[in-house]
């Protein structure tokens, strides 16, 4: 699949256990996949997933989505992943691309509040998450500097009832998936 040739390029899978393209034909689903994965790397950021036309878009968020919305998030936009990569957690090894801790921290569902490819194009996307601990309206907003193409964005969450006025991810430390820390998703690597 061509969407996903740069994700493939920048890995060497026969090093790193993150899923490969399974080559499996898209399969369209009345439900799209949504994923937070925290990630210790080189530096420390929030994978958001929002599944679209067979693969996940992705942003790199570094210092992690707000519940607060007050909060604009820089959300930095990298290649898209494979829909397998929903639920990965584990060690990248070090020295391969994203090498560090991968935990799965949220799983669930979106839906854009429009037409996605529009506000794509726009550079405003509002939608909503039902996930297990992010659920309400978020926006993602394009920072416009010099073109269109800034793969610079700002997460925000809308004031809704699931708001809070503070950043309140801290909360969380362990895994969705494993309820694993993110030192013992890394121990047990070994
Ligand atoms: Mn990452």
């Amino acid at each position: 699949m061509d969407k996903l040739s740069e994700y493939t390029n920048k890995r060497n899978f026969s090093r790193t256990n993150e899923p490969n393209y399974d080559g499996l034909p898209y399969m369209p689903s009345d439900k799209l996949v949504y994923a937070i994965q925290h990630h210790i790397a080189r530096n420390e950021h929030y994978d958001l997933r929002l599944e679209w036309e067979g693969v996940l878009f992705s942003w790199a968020v570094p210092k992690g989505p707000s519940f607060n919305p007050k909060d604009k998030r820089l959300a930095i936009q990298v290649e898209d992943h494979p829909l397998s990569y929903k639920d990965y957690e584990g060690v990248i090894p070090k020295g391969e691309y994203g090498g560090g801790t991968v935990m799965l921290w949220d799983y669930g569902y979106w839906q854009p509040q429009s037409d996605f490819v529009g506000a794509y194009n726009k550079g405003s996307i509002k939608f909503s998450i039902e996930g297990q601990r992010f659920n309400g309206k978020w926006a993602l907003i394009r920072i416009k500097e010099n073109n269109d193409s800034n793969k610079n964005w700002l997460l925000i969450k809308d004031n809704d009832e699931y708001a809070l006025n503070n950043d309140g991810i801290s909360q969380y430390d362990k895994s969705i998936k494993t309820n694993r820390t993110m030192s013992e998703i890394e121990k047990a690597q070994n």
